[in-house]
């Protein structure tokens, strides 16, 4: 497979406008203004984004004795390095300290709510964040006991949001781990909680030896009840795990997906040949939860240049930028977009068919999808663009002034 000639960022940047209007130019959104975009994150863990100096508190109030640091940078900085390693498995080692401090009602509905006001704070509009219920029952908590801690979180977390001047919508997926046994009875709690805070259902875990089939039983309960679901798959492993999420599971979305790359061909003269499964999720919209920090952590990607997702966006596949998890990739929204900036040369445009597509295929209701599309997002990018606009003017009738 070469898919190097579509991924040479040279291709997309500065578009030929001439040197004198690159930093300036509306085709380079700046730092502020990808913070100021509104953004839509599908793809979040809420044991992955915790800030690092409420783990040391948490661990504090709650006897939680394993951190390997109690100094809240050198902890961050631990994490990052950690998560860095190159192995999905380690990665997710990691993941035994967050959930070791979200095991009480106060610890969840503080870490909720530190969630919605981080993404409000970034620029995120709207986001789905995911979680373990069956991960927060060591302090003897229950299921639902969870699930509510977590959703009172998020609400408290809008409405610091909104004093902030802010606004952000959270709503909760459930997440069965593939390696356990208890994906039904948590495609039920979804079910149950899906007009209080859930949109939907999601599998994750160590993608090797646990294929999503083995819960074929939670998503076939969830079809019947027309309830919506995401599944990790095409991540640490190929197009069979991709394969088996969309036809033997149904699954409305792919976490992460990013090996579809393997089903596309770059021939010698930049033509490109999809395989059966690529068109596939092409044709059918299928969308694809991408996370360029995480996926170069866990070795799915060697470079930002090099990510599947300058080929994915040019073929436009339904592809929609994600953080997977904050603190172990010290990332957000805006910097992910950042990077891909950076890689690609994408303008506001290109942030905004992203955000589009993500909206588009969030789980709440069509008409709610639409009002954000229309009354939020294309309004908060038209008013970026128009800041362009004036800018350009002015300086280019200072240019003007100068060269008389
Ligand atoms: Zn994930």
């Amino acid at each position: 497979m070469r898919i190097d000639t579509l991924h040479r960022p040279e291709l997309y940047a500065r578009r030929g406008y001439g040197a004198e209007m690159t930093s300036q130019h509306q085709n380079t959104p700046s730092w502020d203004q990808i913070r100021r975009a509104p953004k839509v994150l599908l793809h979040d863990h809420l044991d992955g984004g915790l800030r690092p100096g409420t783990v040391v508190e948490l661990a504090r109030e709650t006897g939680y004795r394993h951190l390997p640091e109690t100094d809240p940078d050198k902890l961050g900085i631990w994490f990052r390095e950690a998560a860095d390693s190159g192995s999905l498995e380690r990665y997710l080692e990691t993941f035994s300290h967050t959930v070791g401090v979200m095991q009480t009602r106060e610890a969840l509905v503080r870490v909720a709510a530190e969630c919605a006001e981080d993404l409000a704070e970034d620029g995120v509009v709207y986001a789905e964040v995911r979680y373990a219920p069956e991960q927060h029952l060591e302090g003897g908590l229950g299921l639902e006991e969870v699930v509510e801690a977590v959703n009172e979180g998020f609400r408290e977390g809008e409405r610091r949001a909104k004093v902030n001047g802010h606004r952000i919508r959270v709503g909760a997926l459930l997440t069965a781990m593939r390696h356990a046994a208890r994906a039904l009875e948590i495609a039920e709690l979804a079910n149950r909680y899906r007009d209080q805070g859930v949109v939907g259902f999601d599998i994750a875990g160590a993608e090797a030896g646990y294929p999503p089939t083995r819960h074929l039983d939670a998503f076939e309960y969830l079809k019947r009840e027309n309830n919506h679901f995401t599944i990790h798959a095409g991540e640490a492993f190929g197009l069979p795990s991709i394969w088996q999420a969309l036809q033997w599971c149904g699954a409305d979305r792919l976490g992460h997906g990013v090996r579809i790359i393997d089903d596309i061909q770059v021939l010698e003269d930049g033509s490109v040949k999809l395989g059966r499964l690529a068109s596939y999720v092409r044709d059918k919209r299928i969308p694809l939860e991408l996370c360029p920090s995480s996926n170069l952590q866990t070795g799915a990607a060697d470079s930002y240049a090099g990510h599947p997702i300058g080929l994915l966006r040019r073929l436009h596949f339904r592809a929609t930028v994600n953080t997977d998890n904050r603190l172990m990739s010290g990332t957000s929204m805006s910097r992910e977009f950042d990077h891909l900036v950076e890689a690609f040369g994408y303008t506001l445009d290109d942030l905004q068919w992203f955000s589009v597509n993500a909206m588009k295929s969030a789980f709440i209701p069509f008409d709610e999808r639409l009002a954000m599309i229309n009354d939020v997002i294309k309004p908060g990018f038209a008013e970026l663009k128009s800041e362009w606009l004036f800018q350009q003017t002015a300086s280019t009738s200072g240019s003007a002034v100068s060269e008389d």
